[in-house]
């Protein structure tokens, strides 16, 4: 490996960050040359209104090591990890945030975990030192995360993490979904291991998130169970409701009908009625929502040509067919 291809990347969005971004440069530098490992940051600007641009620069110009990528607008943390992700060259990843909250000093560890043959190593800031304005909402998140995901982590919300660049690059992230990064990636199989991490106060700068982040977050949740458990087979979860209303309602006419037929009751008036055909129509439409998703899931699988499976490794004899198929001029 020649010395300028990084093997880490470091990709840290910052929102308004000016004053933290010389220590945070100084501290990320101790730690990783510490490492001894070749190694680039990717300081991505979320669309800073303050000078942090100018200090980025100005970081940039000084140490050849360090990347600045400026997106056009505030996108949000998720949408900055994302355009770090899409310029990383190093085959492992670092993420953190960028207020000196995580400390670079943590990396190595990571690092090391990483290299015991784990996918992804995430932080978990066993002593947390925010307001416990945002540590209560959190330990609820951090709990119903894992029951509803099946990954089980005591804290989703650090930022700090190392994870294999083949793990990074398969991962397509909307909303504020960098929080779920783990449980979007145990999709594809991933070994995950925790290490405690520190966490200092913010002394700097302001937190850039309020309460709203917690309703945001439940809706993600909504979105990565779903995609995690029916996302190659919605028709199985609308069918089954669509299916279970759409029975009932029958049942409930189906008696109805009877009674009126052979006991000659009266039943127009009636709230089973109109339950009856509430559920029937109901099941009606969970089966048509069921059966366009599975269209929908079709047109993006096979329209990008991406797979519902992934592969781990080829055997040496099935890389080198690949490689002959594949072939200029075959
Ligand atoms: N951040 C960002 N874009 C945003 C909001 C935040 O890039 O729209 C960055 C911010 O600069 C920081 C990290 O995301 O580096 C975490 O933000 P913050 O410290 O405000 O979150 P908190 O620690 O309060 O949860
Ligand atoms: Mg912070």
């Amino acid at each position: 490996m020649s010395v300028l291809t990084p093997r880490i990347s470091v990709v840290i969005p910052v929102y308004n960050e000016a004053e933290n971004l010389a220590d945070l440069h100084r501290e990320l530098t101790a730690s990783l040359v510490s490492l001894g490992q070749p190694y680039e940051i990717i300081l991505v600007d979320d669309g800073s209104t303050d000078s942090t641009l100018e200090r980025l620069l100005a970081i940039e110009a000084v140490d050849p090591r360090v990347r600045v990528l400026r997106l056009r607008r505030n996108f949000g943390q998720t949408a900055a990890f994302s355009a770090g992700f899409d310029h990383a060259c190093g085959e492992i990843v670092i993420t953190s945030d960028g207020d000196l909250q995580n400390d670079p000093a943590d990396i190595p560890r990571l690092v090391a975990k990483l290299d015991e043959g784990y996918d992804m190593v995430c932080g978990w800031r066993k002593e947390r030192r925010d307001p416990v304005s945002k540590k209560i909402p959190s330990w609820f998140a951090n709990r119903i995360i894992s029951a509803a995901t099946g990954v089980h982590l005591h804290d989703y919300g650090c930022s700090l993490k190392a994870m294999r660049s083949e793990v990074v690059k398969g991962l397509r992230l909307y909303g504020e979904m960098h929080r779920f990064i783990p449980a979007v990636a145990s999709w594809m199989g991933v070994t995950l291991a925790e290490v405690p991490v520190n966490h200092r106060p913010r002394t700097r700068g302001r937190s850039k998130y309020g309460l709203g982040r917690t309703v945001r977050v439940l809706l993600d949740l909504f979105t990565v169970k779903f995609l995690l458990a029916y996302g190659t087979r919605p028709a199985h979860l609308f069918g089954l409701w669509g299916l279970a209303s759409g029975g009932a309602g029958f049942l409930i006419l189906a008696y109805l009908a009877y009674i009126r037929l052979f006991e000659d009751t009266a039943i127009a008036g009636r709230p089973l009625a109109l339950l009856g055909v509430l559920l029937c129509v109901t099941g009606l439409i969970l089966v048509a929502t069921g059966l366009l998703a599975e269209i929908l899931v079709r047109i993006y699988h096979e329209s990008q040509g991406k797979p519902i499976y992934v592969v781990k490794e080829l055997s040496p004899p099935a890389v080198a067919r690949e490689r002959e198929r594949a072939r200029p001029g075959r």
